[in-house]
């Protein structure tokens, strides 16, 4: 897939930035939802580093471009840099901007909740492996939902600010042990990196939900080692494809046909 750098990003509607960026599947979805809904303009992939967020905003808003997506790691400096509505306030994060008044949403914790339906639908104890802009937005979409959360993160200082932040009460456990849990939710972005996860798999009940919210080509190796441990297993397209559709009626108003957004990407899954 072409991606772009922000420095020379050619002029388009709309686009998501992140670092890295080359993994998304973004542009397939929203590109296929425009194309079916009759409305013009392209949707694109550029690459922002962390530290040049400000810079490449400015230079983007000045290209003409109307909505973005913000992934890794930029979500919660997309929070500080816009009008966070009452969805994205809710959460503390922003994972969709509109550009002409740079209000910001938050469409990752319906989608997220949207693709629990039929898979996990009774709340119990959970583990959220990871602490950053995912991680704060499920933490919270799954308390309101009657989950018991707990929340292990590589770094513990950032798990703990995070549960400060919230406000509500979530253990914090030094390991990722999956003893207990209902399910097992992955919002780190090891899997970007080639990384897995310290987690001793056999001590996990059979009927725990491996969830991963990354996506790919490749099977993630949590979910790979999940499975090989007897659990059900779950990765991120489903939640990809309904957050997108969120964004999407959050941009253009109008709600897009998930079934074409699904078929965009569901030859590159490995499944
Ligand atoms: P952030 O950069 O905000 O957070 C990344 C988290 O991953 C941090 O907790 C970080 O820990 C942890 N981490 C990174 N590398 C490793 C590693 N090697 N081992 C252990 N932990 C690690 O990212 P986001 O929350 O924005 O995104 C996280 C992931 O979720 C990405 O893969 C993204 O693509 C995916 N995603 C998928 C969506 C979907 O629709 N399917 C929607 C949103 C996100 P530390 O604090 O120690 O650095």
């Amino acid at each position: 897939m072409t991606t772009y750098s922000w420095r020379n990003a050619p002029s388009a509607g709309y686009a998501v930035i992140g670092d890295p960026i080359g993994h998304s599947w973004s542009p397939l979805i929203q590109e296929a939802a425009l194309a079916h809904a009759g409305l013009s303009g392209q949707y694109l992939a550029i690459q922002v580093p962390d530290l040049e967020f400000d810079s490449a905003l400015k230079r983007l808003r000045e290209c003409g471009y109307l909505g973005l997506n913000v992934t890794v790691p930029l979500k919660e400096r997309a929070y500080r840099a816009s009008q966070p509505d009452r969805e994205a306030r809710r959460f503390g994060v922003v994972n969709t901007l509109r550009l002409g008044d740079m209000v910001g949403t938050n469409t990752d914790a319906g989608g997220f909740l949207d693709s629990l339906q039929g898979v996990a639908d009774e709340p119990g104890p959970v583990l959220i492996l990871g602490a950053g802009g995912t991680s704060r937005a499920l933490a919270k979409a799954l308390q309101d939902a009657g989950w018991n959360v707990s929340i292990w993160n590589r770094t513990t200082e950032r798990a703990e600010r995070l549960v400060s932040d919230l406000g509500f009460p979530m253990t914090v456990p030094e390991t990722p042990d999956p003893k207990g849990f209902r399910m097992i939710l992955n919002t780190t972005s090891a899997a970007l990196a080639g990384e897995s996860l310290p987690i001793p798999w056999e001590r996990a009940d059979p009927s725990t939900l491996a969830y991963d919210v990354s996506y790919g080509s490749k099977m993630s190796s949590f979910l790979s080692e999940a499975r090989d441990h007897g659990l059900r297993i779950r990765d991120g397209v489903e939640m990809l494809i309904a957050q997108a559709a969120r964004s999407f009626e959050w941009w253009h108003g109008i709600e897009p046909d998930r079934a074409i957004m699904r078929k965009a990407v569901e030859h590159l899954r490995w499944t």
